[in-house]
């Protein structure tokens, strides 16, 4: 099943899972959501679902965080509530050509601590 989760601050999704991903990532699930795509192992994903659909975000970003350092990117601990990428004001350094992201804005302009590095090309 695909599902969405809304931004709290337009139509857009701030989530979404994706079905056909799945099949490339055995035993795991994608999440696509600001920044960067968070990948989580199959056996939490009917409560990672359950739990968003019934506003438990708090508890599925623990559940994200145990597998991955940033947990949800795109909840907002302050609000309790889920922004899509256009809503997510980043502080990020472009460095040559790596891409690095300390922190993050959302609209109510709450700061969130975040630790994320990319190598923008090769
Ligand atoms: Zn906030
Ligand atoms: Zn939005």
């Amino acid at each position: 099943m695909d599902s969405e989760f809304p931004c709290a601050a337009c139509p857009r999704p701030a989530l979404r899972i994706d079905v056909v991903e799945r099949d490339y990532l055995p035993g795991h699930f994608l999440v696509h959501q600001v920044l960067d795509d968070l990948i989580l192992r199959r056996e939490v994903e009917q409560t990672f679902i359950a739990l968003l659909g019934s506003g438990g975000l708090a508890e599925a970003d623990a559940i994200a965080r145990a597998q991955d350092k940033n947990g949800i990117l795109a909840y907002c601990p302050t609000c309790s509530k889920l922004y899509c990428k256009d809503h997510w004001e980043l502080v990020e350094r472009r460095d040559g050509p790596f891409l690095t992201v300390r922190a993050a804005r959302c609209p109510e302009r709450h700061l969130k601590l975040i630790d994320y590095e990319r190598r923008l090309y090769d």
